[in-house]
């Protein structure tokens, strides 16, 4: 669980995966900052669907970055997560009580989660054990309306400061554009991606595939994120990294021989 330094001490971190330029990153560190100091710390280039990718076979620039004349930071030549893992390790004088990802051009529910670089700079900002939360609007768009979005972060941040998170766990908030009409806690929605790809031929005549496809949920309920998402309603789902099929391991343990 968290101490709780006052507003004065609170050191947050915001980082996402869209680049440092997004309006996203502005919209959340306006946010941040009604709550403590701010520090950006976000990739130099768009990554979104980069995963939990880290960068080992090059080397990461870091360039001082202003984003207004209220807001600077700091751009890094690598992914969503290197920037989190750089940050703590090294750029930051005073470590974060928080870290905070987003708000990411468009939504990060159901499977989404597993690609996403939003997510994963706010899992990253977990495994350092700070309480970390991913922000992200529903609409791609870079002009949508990002208050409501905004409003479900102030939200979940004050929760966070107030309760804390226990340690492992992250918070996934997605909202539609526009004003935020509710919130509620909901669960990832098993789902998968279908019609994948769209094949066009380039000059000269050879195949080259775009990325695009639908997601399919596989299940159903009225506390699936992606249904809530659906219904034009807030969405926080408590997410983790223990990747550990737990029933799976109970079940076989002790009882199935491997040797
Ligand atoms: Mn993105």
């Amino acid at each position: 669980m968290t101490n709780k330094p006052k507003r004065n001490d609170r050191h947050i971190l915001v980082c996402n995966d869209d680049g440092i330029f997004a309006p996203g990153i502005r919209a959340l560190a306006e946010v941040a900052a009604e709550f403590g100091k701010v520090s950006i710390i976000a990739p130099d280039t768009q990554q979104s669907a980069v995963g939990h990718a880290i960068t080992v076979h090059y080397p990461l620039r870091v360039t001082d970055f202003e984003i207004n004349d209220k807001l600077s930071g700091q751009a890094v030549s690598g992914t969503p997560a290197d920037c989190v893992k750089l940050a703590h390790d090294q750029l930051l004088k005073q470590k974060p009580d928080i870290v905070l990802s987003g708000i990411n051009h468009g939504s990060n529910a159901g499977i989404n989660l597993l690609y996403s670089g939003t997510v994963s700079a706010a899992t990253e900002g977990t495994i350092l054990g700070y309480p970390s939360i991913a922000v992200s609007c529903t609409e791609f768009s870079e002009s949508a309306d990002l208050s409501g979005c905004q409003e479900a972060a102030r939200r979940v941040l004050r929760y966070i400061i107030e309760n804390g998170l226990p340690s492992g766990i992250t918070l996934n908030v997605n909202a539609p554009a526009g004003p935020l009409k509710s919130l509620s806690w909901t669960r990832q929605a098993r789902s998968r991606y279908v019609d994948e790809f769209e094949g066009r031929v380039d000059p000269s005549n050879r195949p080259y595939f775009w990325t695009t496809g639908t997601l399919e949920v596989l299940e159903e309920g009225d506390d699936l994120d992606l249904n809530v998402l659906k219904k034009g309603r807030g969405s926080v789902t408590p997410i983790q990294y223990d990747l550990t099929a737990n029933d799976f391991f109970r079940k076989i343990n002790g009882k199935i021989d491997l040797e």
